[in-house]
């Protein structure tokens, strides 16, 4: 659509051009063409921009880098009815009969439509002990994200912490005590030392196992949990 648009611009501006005597083509129109777009377009351009850029979702902060939320130039939400441009890819946990992954906007989830509309929520298990609002906030009003098994969001000094991506193991090498973590997850399992540090230098952004890297939004110390099929 943009494309489209910018394209007719263009024709206008070449157009005006044509009326008046030949113009010294290589300047009129780069500069008559910025400030006429600002001047006629601005309420459009503004929401163009706003419409590709997901909701303020503080749990994930960058949902579009986390994949938890995509582009998505043509899917109507489920919800609202609206092509915002991006959609949640992430679960929907719901029992409600329709297939509603790929179907909700990023902004219906952030401000609990989906959620009430659907009794859906986002995230499998909210780990650790924290007050109910935010069991609500991360499970009903956050993007969650696709994991091998069920989601697991991470929670520290008694707040859920910032989800930044799934990992692999050489994205993991800068955050010593999000491996530190993960060892302490593998002993757990009583996995031998040596089955320990081969798993810790396999995980898999893509492939799996994958790890999944979190941020105490209290004081900053890197969490992180992995898993597999
Ligand atoms: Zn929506
Ligand atoms: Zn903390």
């Amino acid at each position: 659509m943009p494309c489209s648009s910018h394209g007719q611009r263009r024709a206008e501006g070449r157009g005006n051009g044509r009326r008046g005597s030949p113009p010294p083509v290589p300047r009129v129109p780069t500069r008559a063409r910025p400030s006429s777009v600002r001047r006629t377009t601005r309420g459009r351009s503004r929401e163009r921009h706003r419409e590709h850029r997901p909701p303020r979702l503080p749990l994930p902060p960058r949902p579009l880098a986390t994949g938890s939320v995509a582009p998505d130039p043509h899917t109507a939400c489920a919800c609202c009815g609206r092509v915002r441009g991006l959609v949640y890819a992430g679960p929907v946990y719901t029992a409600a009969d329709e297939d509603l992954r790929g179907r909700l906007c990023p902004w219906c989830i952030a401000d609990g439509s989906a959620a009430e509309r659907y009794d859906a929520s986002f995230c499998g298990v909210v780990a650790g002990d924290v007050p109910e609002a935010v069991l609500t906030a991360v499970g009903r009003r956050t993007p969650g994200f696709s994991a091998w098994q069920e989601s697991v969001w991470l929670s520290h000094c008694g707040d859920a912490a910032a989800f930044l991506g799934p990992v692999g193991s050489a994205e993991l090498a800068a955050y010593p005590e999000a491996v530190d973590a993960l060892r302490r997850e593998a002993v757990a399992w009583q996995w031998s030392a040596d089955e320990i540090e081969r798993y810790l230098g396999s995980f898999d952004r893509e492939g799996q196992p994958t790890a999944y890297l979190f941020r105490c939004r209290v004081c900053d110390a890197h969490l992180a949990y992995s898993d597999f099929t």
